[in-house]
């Protein structure tokens, strides 16, 4: 078994070194992939900071990758050599759960992150259990598919699940890797759709990608200007927020989602959920189920992300890049 090469992590908030490790005989139900591209999702800098207290060093950052099968386990059934395949934040599952059993693998208990007591894709090769490398269509170019497998997924399952359709007024908070996709796939599902952002400068590009409207959530007052408005907003914002007044967004019936995870709590008027009926929700990437219907609707509805490519060797600028918020709109590491 050659050894696999990659970017590591050795304490939290340290810089990528270059980092080797022996993977041994692959198991019965592995893959062995050789990663082409690898998009840097804000996760991967959460668990490079240990933010969420998870983060288990060293290890090798992300989550978000694309690449060719090279080996196979000898219980593999699907899957071939010298297939092109993606993989999310998900790398295994117990496959037995009553949440594995109903197709919902991103709920199992042991579920194990691609990246969190594992190796993920800043590396030559990466290797995962079969169920969760899914072939990609072929007409969604590598690097811009990558960041499908992370950011894509974590914003399609929501629209769907919250039941997005024309009538809705979809709100889509935080124009970064998710929320550029959230508001391609808003529109794919018909709705209208407004993109709330702390960058003045996205608003040309937020209604390129398909946003009807653009509200600039620095200016005063711009949050109560839209009280009673969405059916859903969706929220991929890293930061505590002014969340009451998404609340108040709401009409009736509405879901403020949040897949973005801001390090407080959340501060919440209960008559306002009550009053209107709104919920407030969270939502949690997706299982392979999920990922091969939302690379399916991207292939068709043209959804893409918008990428900037860095070398492998330049893992550590692009990570600089994406904690500064200057990326537009995912940067993705080539090998
Ligand atoms: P990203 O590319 O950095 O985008 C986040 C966006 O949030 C930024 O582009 C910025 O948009 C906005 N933002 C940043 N700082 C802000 C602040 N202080 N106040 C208000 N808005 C701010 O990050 P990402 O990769 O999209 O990930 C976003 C979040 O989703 C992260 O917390 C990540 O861990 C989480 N995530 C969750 C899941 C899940 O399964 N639930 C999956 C993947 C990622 P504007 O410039 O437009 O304001
Ligand atoms: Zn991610």
């Amino acid at each position: 078994m050659s050894e696999i090469h990659g970017f590591a992590v050795h304490a939290a908030g340290a810089h990528l070194l270059p980092y080797k490790f022996n993977p041994g005989e692959i198991q019965e139900s592995e893959v062995e992939i050789k990663v082409s591209h690898c998009g840097i999702c804000y996760s991967d800098v959460h668990l490079i900071d240990n933010d969420w207290g998870i983060s288990k060093y060293p290890f090798i950052p992300g989550h978000e990758i694309v690449g060719t099968v090279v080996e196979v386990g000898s219980g593999v059934k699907s899957l071939s050599v010298g297939e092109r395949v993606g993989v999310g934040w998900q790398a295994d599952s117990c496959g037995i759960c009553e949440w594995c059993r109903e197709g919902e693998e991103h709920l199992c208990p042991q579920s194990q992150p691609t990246c969190v007591g594992r190796n993920g894709g800043f590396a030559d090769r990466v290797r995962v259990n079969w169920r969760f490398a899914i072939p990609l269509p072929r007409v969604l170019e590598s690097e811009n598919a990558a960041p499908l497998l992370c950011a894509g997924i974590t914003v399609y399952a929501p629209l769907r699940n919250y039941g997005v359709r024309p009538s809705s007024r979809v709100g889509v908070i935080g124009i970064g890797g998710l929320g550029h996709l959230g508001i391609q796939f808003a529109r794919a599902f018909g709705a209208e759709v407004t993109a709330f952002s702390t960058s003045k400068e996205k608003e040309i590009e937020a209604k390129e990608l398909g946003a009807h409207h653009f509200v600039h959530t620095r200016d005063t007052g711009a949050l109560k200007k839209v009280a009673g408005s969405f059916d859903f907003l969706l929220s991929t914002v890293n930061a505590d927020q002014d969340w009451i007044s998404y609340v108040n967004a709401l009409r009736p019936n509405g879901v403020l989602c949040l897949v973005g995870a801001p390090p407080s709590g959340m501060q919440l008027q209960v008559p306002a959920l009550i009053g209107g009926q709104r919920a407030v929700a969270g939502s949690s990437t997706g299982s392979p189920k999920d990922l091969y219907e939302m690379l399916d609707v991207a292939a068709r509805h043209n959804v893409r992300a918008i990428t900037e490519s860095f070398a492998m060797a330049k893992a550590n600028d692009a990570v600089l890049k994406v904690k500064k918020n200057q990326v537009r709109y995912r940067a993705v590491l080539a090998n």
